[in-house]
C-alpha cells in the first residue's frame, strides 16, 4: 500500500535526481491533478492509500516530467489571471509576465462596443482574459496557426465568453476592419538562443517562440501594420524580450506612434511597450 505522502516523497526524489527545479511542488501538482483536488487539499489526505488506478497514470506522468515534458502539458491546464485554460502543445505555455500585460491593457478606458485585437493569440489566454473581464468590448483573436486557434476556440467555449471572434491570419492578413486597441505577444526569441533554452521550452511550438536572427522579424512587420489598423487615438501594446526595448521604441516612434512608454515587468525588465496612434 502506498499513501499520498509516500507517493509525493518518492516522486519528489525521482524528479530531483532528474534535475527538475521545484521537484516537490511539481510532484504535488501531479498528484493533485490525478486526484482532482487542490494542492492544499492534499495536506488533508497524506495518509490516504492510492490504488493502482491512480498510481499507474501518475508513474507515467512522473516519467514524462523527468524527461522534461512541461508540468502544464501533463496537467493539461494552466491558470492565467484567475482563470483556468486548457494547455497543450498547440500553443505557447503562458508566461507570468503576460498576466501583467493583461493587467495593463485592462486599464484602457474603452467604451462598450469598441474593438480590441489580439494578434498571435496562441491558446487565447490574453485575448480571452480581456474579453471575459470586459464583456462590453468586441475582441478578435488572430493566429497564423490553425492548431493554436482550435485551442483558443476550445478555451473560449470553456470560459463561455461570447464577445470574441477567432480568425486565422498571418498578422493582419485575415483580419477585417480597424481597432481601438491592438495587443500582441508575438514570438520574439532570437533563433540563435534555441540551443540555450531549457528542455521544457522546446515543447512550445517553435512558431510561437522564434522570430529571426534578433527575434524582431515579426515585430518589425507588426508595428507599421498595427498603425494602419488602429483608429485615431487607438492604443497598441506588446510584450518583448529583455533587451529589445530601445529597438521597439524606435520602431513605434518611427511609425508615428506617440505616448510611447515601455512598462517594466515585476522583475524590473522593460517588457511592455505601449503606444498611441495620434488622434489627428
Ligand atoms: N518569454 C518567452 C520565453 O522566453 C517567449 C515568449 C514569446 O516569444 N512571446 O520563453
Amino acid at each position: 500500500m502506498t499513501t499520498v505522502l509516500e507517493t509525493i516523497d518518492g516522486g519528489t526524489r525521482y524528479l530531483e535526481k532528474r534535475g527538475i527545479d521545484d521537484a516537490r511542488r511539481n510532484m504535488q501538482m501531479l498528484v493533485s491533478g490525478q486526484l482532482g483536488c487542490t494542492r492544499t487539499e492534499l495536506y488533508m489526505q497524506f495518509d490516504r492509500p492510492l490504488d493502482e488506478e491512480d498510481l499507474v497514470p501518475l508513474r507515467e506522468a512522473l516519467k514524462k516530467r523527468g524527461e522534461g515534458v512541461p508540468l502544464q502539458h501533463l496537467l493539461g491546464t494552466v491558470w492565467f489571471h484567475n482563470r483556468e485554460f486548457k494547455c497543450d502543445g498547440r500553443g505557447l505555455i503562458p508566461r507570468p509576465e503576460t498576466e501583467e500585460l493583461a493587467e495593463w491593457v485592462l486599464t484602457w478606458d474603452l467604451a462598450d462596443g469598441q474593438r480590441v485585437l489580439d494578434v498571435g493569440c496562441g491558446s487565447g489566454v490574453l485575448g480571452l482574459t480581456l474579453a471575459a473581464e470586459r464583456p462590453g468590448w468586441d475582441v478578435v483573436l488572430a493566429d497564423v496557426s490553425p492548431e493554436a486557434l482550435a485551442l483558443a476556440g476550445e478555451n473560449a467555449v470553456e470560459l463561455a465568453v461570447g464577445n470574441v471572434e477567432l480568425v486565422e491570419s498571418d498578422l493582419f492578413s485575415g483580419v477585417v476592419g480597424e481597432f481601438d486597441g491592438i495587443v500582441a505577444n508575438l514570438p520574439y526569441v532570437p533563433l540563435g538562443e534555441r540551443a540555450e533554452m531549457c528542455r521544457e521550452v522546446l515543447h512550445d511550438p517553435a512558431l510561437a517562440l522564434f522570430s529571426g536572427a534578433d527575434g524582431l522579424d515579426l515585430i518589425r512587420r507588426f508595428v507599421p501594420e498595427a498603425h494602419g489598423r488602429l483608429k485615431p487615438g487607438g492604443w497598441v501594446a506588446l510584450e518583448i524580450g529583455h533587451d529589445q526595448a530601445s529597438q521597439v521604441r524606435g520602431l513605434l516612434e518611427g511609425c508615428g506612434f506617440t505616448e510611447v512608454d515601455v512598462k517594466t515587468d515585476l522583475s524590473g525588465v522593460d517588457r511592455f511597450p505601449f503606444g498611441r496612434k495620434p488622434v489627428s
